[in-house]
């Protein structure tokens, strides 16, 4: 069997491995890559392989930097099936779709800058129709279930714990008599996290290819979630202000969600409005609805008393754009909810906009931001931002919350992977993490007393 790294190597987006074996190629993830401009267009446009030639696509979880740029694989001949959870599936079929819509948008913006100019129009990197042909070719598999996807080579999934339906691939191929195990661990989340399930052990391989996003970082215990929303509320409401949260639509909202109305329910908030400003997370909402079989049993005992976790006195869901807007006439204090995550595009960019140089407002940070985007930019409270090519002060408290995380940090990447038998795995790659803290969770692994740690770099081809 042959492993190529061809994406999120020494880097956190754009994940994208090629395996070979038995002569049929397998992509494991084909997501968009993520960062600056020029660069970001000219990876995701351009395959390192021809598309015509992958024999199937195995997918570990929903969100874009993993899945977003299967409709330009299908686009360029790729005509196998692309396997996932039932989840997965359902997140896939709004998220794919929304990506193709910014992607419509995005060329027609730059057209319309570049109109006249000499520059040739752009197109899409893929379209809503492209979309939909990719969203046909998703195929559920449920986690814990063997499956084959061609002679001498079976997959199973088991729950990641990172988002809803995430999953850890494990593949087992048999080669001239032997049989290999290699576990791509996809993004793993965290212990004790609300809603879904805890990471599960996906049974010992030979090969462990590893994510890395917060190797040597520490996080706040997800306890921790609901005092320091309780204390952001105090100190806000005191001055009248607004909460303005980015927040990825699937995932981090439902959490948020989730764990404010916990917090109404028993009187440990005081009441305001909760403007959840996305289209995108008011269906993703809808399908975490439908999947109860990926919560933990607290979420499951919620339900049976058929109370909605995410629906409750207060919240309002928005879908117009012209709703969006009035929400910039609002004084009393409220939180507004908004999409992306990173604060690279969407809704949120208005709202940020226009509360970030109110010094009474709060930009409450509570997901992963990459370098060069403009959430990171806040994290790291720069003085001065630049939103639709305008320059704001950044007078707006910026508070930043890891414990509302999807992600393991370095002791529960350590927990995860210390469940593997050190006498079966005898090599261990460690990919989708900035390089420090992909070197700081090898030195970490090292310690715990792992052999054979490698980092591969983008194009790296392994035989193993
Ligand atoms: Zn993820």
């Amino acid at each position: 069997m042959q492993i190529e790294f061809l994406g999120a190597a020494q880097t956190v987006t754009g994940s994208m491995h090629l395996i070979v074996s038995n002569g049929r190629k397998i992509l494991l993830d084909c997501g968009m890559f993520q960062g600056k401009r020029a660069e970001a267009n000219e990876r995701n446009r351009n395959f390192p392989f021809n598309p015509k030639e992958i024999d199937a696509v195995i997918l570990s979880h929903a969100h874009i930097d993993h899945s977003g740029n299967l409709p330009n694989l299908v686009k360029r001949g790729f005509s196998g099936k692309i396997y996932c959870t039932p989840a997965t599936r359902d997140l896939c079929g709004i998220m794919l779709a929304d990506s193709a819509h910014i992607q419509e948008k995005d060329a027609e913006y730059i057209n319309k800058q570049t109109r006249n100019s000499k520059e040739p129009p752009i197109e899409p990197l893929y379209t809503t129709v492209d979309a939909m042909v990719a969203i046909d070719r998703l195929t559920a598999v449920s986690y814990n279930k063997d499956f084959d996807l061609f002679d001498n080579i079976t997959a199973r999934f088991t729950d990641a714990g990172h988002i809803l339906g995430s999953a850890s691939i494990k593949l087992t191929v048999k080669e001239n008599g032997y049989v290999k195990t290699l576990g791509f661990s996809g993004d793993i989340g965290r212990w004790g996290m609300p809603i879904i399930r805890d990471p599960e052990f996906m049974g010992d391989v030979e090969t462990l290819v590893t994510e890395s996003t917060y190797g040597g970082v520490c996080h706040e215990p997800p306890e921790n979630m609901e005092n320091s929303l309780i204390t952001d509320f105090e100190r806000t409401i005191g001055r009248r202000g607004k909460i303005i949260v980015p927040a990825f639509s699937v995932g981090r909202t439902q959490d948020l969600l989730y764990s404010l109305r916990k917090l109404f329910d028993t009187d440990r908030l005081p009441r305001i409005p909760i403007y959840v400003d996305s289209p995108l997370a008011t269906n993703a909402t809808t399908i975490y609805k439908k999947h109860p079989e990926c919560y933990d049993e607290e979420t499951r005992g919620l339900f049976a008393g058929d109370t909605d976790p995410f629906g409750f006195a207060g919240v309002h869901y928005i879908q117009s754009a012209e709703e969006s807007k009035r929400l910039n006439n609002k004084k009393e204090p409220c939180m507004i909810i908004s999409a992306s995550g990173m604060c690279e595009a969407g809704r949120i960019l208005h709202h940020l906009a226009n509360n970030i140089e109110n010094p009474k407002n709060t930009i409450m940070i509570i997901g992963y931001c990459a370098e060069h985007t403009l959430g990171r930019r806040i994290i790291d409270r720069v003085p001065q931002v630049k939103i639709f090519g305008v320059e704001y002060w950044l007078r707006a408290e910026v508070v930043v919350h890891d414990s509302f995380s999807a992600h393991a940090d370095n002791d529960e990447l350590l927990r995860y992977i210390d469940r593997f038998d050190k006498n079966v795995l005898s090599r261990i790659f460690i990919v989708h993490g900035e390089p420090e803290k992909s070197i700081k969770l090898a030195a970490n692994l090292d310690k715990a007393g792992f052999k054979n740690i490698e980092i591969p770099t983008r194009g790296t081809k392994v035989q193993i």
